[in-house]
């Protein structure tokens, strides 16, 4: 069910660390929490400085000491179950301040962000359960033998540095798993929207999560908490999930220490289309895969082949589907899109607007900013845009720009269309169009990514491996996946 209306937010007005079980002020002046949907300020947040991060990693590491390293596989599943009824029990204040942060409409929210958010703790509950480890039995000299056994361990104490576009979601999916294996936490989510991880707090403390299991420092990256955070020695391992460029700046932290890292990063991806499939679901994956959440999915699809003999056909189905998208207030029932997350990211995504039309575009449709009433005016609005006939060096074909926009074009050959898919330095993911099932598995296999859908996009069963090729990560996270990440693997070896 979508709410149409949100509850009141009182308690988020001004956003507080959450360190040890308790919400904790800092000395640093607050900054400006806005809504995307109208630019107005809803909340002040608390900026952590080198102590606050430090009084955190601190609560995470004696938190490895205490009844969480005690506790059994199954009794941390109890816990994290009681999480995701915790979060589906206060759906409503989850969806509003998800809302809030990001302008997203309330069906998006109340169908993707907060539903998966809760499922995540679902599945790797499920997943301490099914987890095993190999065992072997050595020959020795004097024939008695030896049994080698894997043993897995928590990491310690993990950082999670979050992005701004699916807040709940995403860091719920990298909290979960390292929870589940036995680590402590302490999550830096996005400036941009800090409300839900905060919410989470509250909820951890409800679910008996003992105190510093689960701790929230909020805070921009260079020079503040992100920096203090993954620089902090007594973190042993980082997940992150953002830019490619931020990455490299969290490498370069993460290599005092030889620390490990999983990194899910940016995404430059190609939908490829054959004039053999079902036309209609084409044009339907392909338009959610680029206007999804205002195109800020890293999944989105912003290079789209089509076979030419569809290519003219496609093209005017996309706009039609591109039109019918709704900006408008989050909380009404005729909402389908939403703003950009800032002022400064729709200067970004204009920018390239601007940069097509210099680059040679035909713009099929947008290509500028809506219009909207007075209430909406200020916010970050652009419109769904989708473009043809650029050359292949443009930057907008190149980079990265995480807005609701494609460009089309139209190929000949089957294995053209993979070299211009693969003419990327990403490698995150794929959407391929086809009725012929050979081709499906030739081409899916011939896409250097770390994800191919095939007649769908964004299905996501959270068992399976997911992660990025080339620069756009490094490592598997999901199901069994994970495990490399959030454990230690020890080799026992007894001597029979
Ligand atoms: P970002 O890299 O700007 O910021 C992500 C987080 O890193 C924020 O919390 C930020 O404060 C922090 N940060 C920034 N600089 C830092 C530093 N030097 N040290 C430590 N922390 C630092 O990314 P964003 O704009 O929030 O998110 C959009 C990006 O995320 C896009 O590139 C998108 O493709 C990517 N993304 C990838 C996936 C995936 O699964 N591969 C999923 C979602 C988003």
């Amino acid at each position: 069910m979508t709410p149409t209306s949100s509850p009141p937010l009182a308690d988020l007005a001004v956003i507080r660390h959450f360190i040890d079980g308790r919400y904790v002020e800092s000395p640093r002046p607050l900054f400006d929490n806005r809504d995307p949907a109208t630019g107005k300020v809803v909340a002040q947040v608390h900026e952590a400085d080198a102590a606050i991060v430090a009084h955190a990693v601190d609560a995470a590491r004696r938190a490895l000491q205490g009844p969480w390293a005690t506790l059994s596989g199954q009794a941390r599943a109890k816990v994290l179950r009681r999480l995701a009824d915790g979060i589906r029990d206060r759906f409503d204040e989850f969806v509003a301040a998800e809302i809030r942060d990001t302008g997203k409409p309330a069906s998006l929210a109340s169908h993707l962000d907060i539903p998966r958010g809760a499922a995540n703790f679902e599945v790797f509950a499920d997943q301490i359960a099914a987890s095993a480890t190999e065992a072997f039995r050595s020959d020795t000299p004097d024939g008695r033998g030896a049994l080698n056994y894997g043993l897995r361990t928590p990491r310690g104490v993990i950082a999670v540095i979050c992005p701004w576009n699916l807040p709940l979601l995403l860091m719920t999916w990298k909290v979960a798993p390292a929870l589940a294996f036995g680590n402590t936490v302490v999550v830096k989510p996005s400036e941009e929207t800090p409300s839900t991880t905060t919410l989470l707090g509250e909820v951890m403390r409800d679910a008996g999560v003992p105190d510093g299991v689960f701790n929230v420092v909020h805070g921009f990256g260079p020079d503040s908490a992100g920096q203090y955070l993954t620089e902090h020695p007594d973190v042993d391992a980082i997940t992150f999930t953002g830019e490619t460029r931020t990455g490299t700046a969290i490498m370069q932290a993460a290599a005092v220490g030889v620390r490990p890292v999983s990194f899910e990063l940016g995404g430059k991806n190609a939908g490829i289309v054959f004039a053999d499939c079902d036309l209609d679901a084409a044009v339907a994956g392909i338009a959610r895969s680029a206007f999804l959440n205002s195109g800020q999915v890293c999944l989105g699809t912003e290079r789209v082949y089509v076979e030419r003999p569809v290519f003219e056909a496609f093209v005017s189905r996309l706009k039609t589907a591109a039109e019918a998208l709704v900006p408008g207030d989050p909380w009404a029932e005729s909402t389908s899109f939403g703003p950009l997350i800032s002022s400064r990211h729709r200067d970004k995504v204009l920018g390239y607007y601007a940069r097509a039309l210099d680059d040679g575009a035909t713009v099929v449709t947008g290509g500028g900013v809506p219009q909207l009433p007075d209430a909406l005016a200020g916010g970050y609005w652009v419109q769904p845009t989708i473009w043809t006939g650029l050359p292949e060096d443009s930057a907008v074909i190149r980079e990265e720009i995480f807005g609701p926009c494609c460009h089309v074009a139209p190929f000949d050959r089957e294995d053209e269309a993979i070299a211009r898919a693969n003419a990327s330095p990403y490698g995150l993911a794929t959407t391929i169009w086809t009725g012929d099932l050979t081709r499906a598995h030739r081409v899916a296999a011939a896409i250097e990514v770390g994800v191919a859908w095939v007649n769908c996009w964004f299905l996501r069963d959270l068992r399976t491996a997911f992660g990025g090729a080339r620069q756009s990560g490094i490592g598997r996270e999901g199901g069994v996946h994970g495990l490399e990440f959030y454990t230690e693997l020890r080799n026992v070896c007894i001597k029979l």
